[in-house]
């Protein structure tokens, strides 16, 4: 039976990307999926070779033929976010950074000179790595689609991963808990949480752990740099407890995991101390409650 782990975080930069890559390079047979498609950083790791690239439809535009228009204006009166601009050169012309793609102006042009045509808001990828396949995907600059083009990734990967006869999907969630978080864990199998002992990162962590209780999710936390502050740590646990919530790895600050970053290697492929052991063993635990 496919089964699906989500890796999220709440916030950028507390190690999630540190913790997927071990995942991606422990873990045999299976596909991995990058779904933050605002900032794609596992790449950096994972060094993809693109083998497919395909453009993103997020949506519908407005196209206009100037052939067919009169300059007669009823678009421009008729838009409500001022998104039609006239010069004598250019005459009626659309804005494509103000519009709404609602297209009214399409429907109002009595000679039928405006169409909504495919929007492209991005492309997704099919790569190979190192350590298997993976999909993963990039929105276009200003673009505001991400929850559905998280969601056609996982999509893609679920497919690749019946034809390849795999049974794990391993998705590094995006940072947050907007749109699109909830779209790369919805229907997941399992969500690993990785947090920091900071005041924020108790407080990402309570939204994103609300956020997966909301969905009914099986939520599985991970500390990483328990040590640099011991009273958060225990704050950590405390709330987990208090919830039902397993703690599978508490992940020691050590200097060494930026140099592996550098290096572009996982920490467990990289000397990071007590760090590689403690990961491996939070990458077996998690396989354990997946049932892998
Ligand atoms: S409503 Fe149609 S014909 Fe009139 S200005 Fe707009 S595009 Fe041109
Ligand atoms: S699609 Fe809507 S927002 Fe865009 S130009 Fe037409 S009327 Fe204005």
């Amino acid at each position: 039976m496919l089964k699906e782990l989500t890796i999220v975080s709440g916030k950028g930069g507390t190690g999630k990307t540190t913790v997927t890559a071990a995942f991606a390079s422990l873990v045999p047979e299976k596909i991995m999926t990058d779904c933050d498609v605002d900032a794609a950083d596992l790449h950096l790791i994972l060094q993809p070779e693109i083998l497919r690239e395909e453009k993103f439809i997020g949506g519908r535009m407005p196209q206009m033929d100037k052939s067919l228009c009169t300059d007669c204006g009823l678009c421009q009166q008729e838009c409500r976010f001022a998104a039609i601009d006239y010069s004598e050169e250019r005459g009626y012309h659309i804005n494509p950074f103000a519009c709404d793609n609602c297209g009214l102006c399409a429907f109002v042009c009595p000679e039928g000179a405006i169409t909504m045509v495919d929007a492209v808001n991005g492309a997704w990828y099919i790569s190979r790595t190192p350590y298997g396949k993976m999909v993963h995907a990039k929105l276009g600059i200003g673009e505001d689609n991400s929850g559905k083009l998280v969601t056609l990734v996982r999509q893609q990967a679920k497919k690749l991963a019946e034809e390849e006869n795999l049974s794990l999907i391993i998705n590094d969630g995006p940072p947050g808990i907007g749109c699109p978080v909830t779209a790369a864990i919805t229907g997941a199998s399992m969500v690993l949480v990785v947090t920091e002992p900071t005041i924020a990162g108790i407080h990402d962590l309570e939204r994103v752990c609300e956020l997966c209780r909301h969905f009914q999710l099986p939520v599985l936390v991970c500390i990483n740099k328990y040590s640099i502050n011991l009273v958060n740590t225990q704050k950590i646990r405390q709330y987990c407890q208090e919830r039902e919530i397993p703690v599978v790895g508490e992940i020691p600050f050590e200097p060494q995991v930026n140099q592996a970053l550098v290096a572009r290697k996982s920490v467990v492929d990289f000397p990071c101390g007590q760090v590689s052991r403690v990961v491996r063993q939070l990458v077996e635990e998690v396989l354990a409650r997946l049932g892998k």
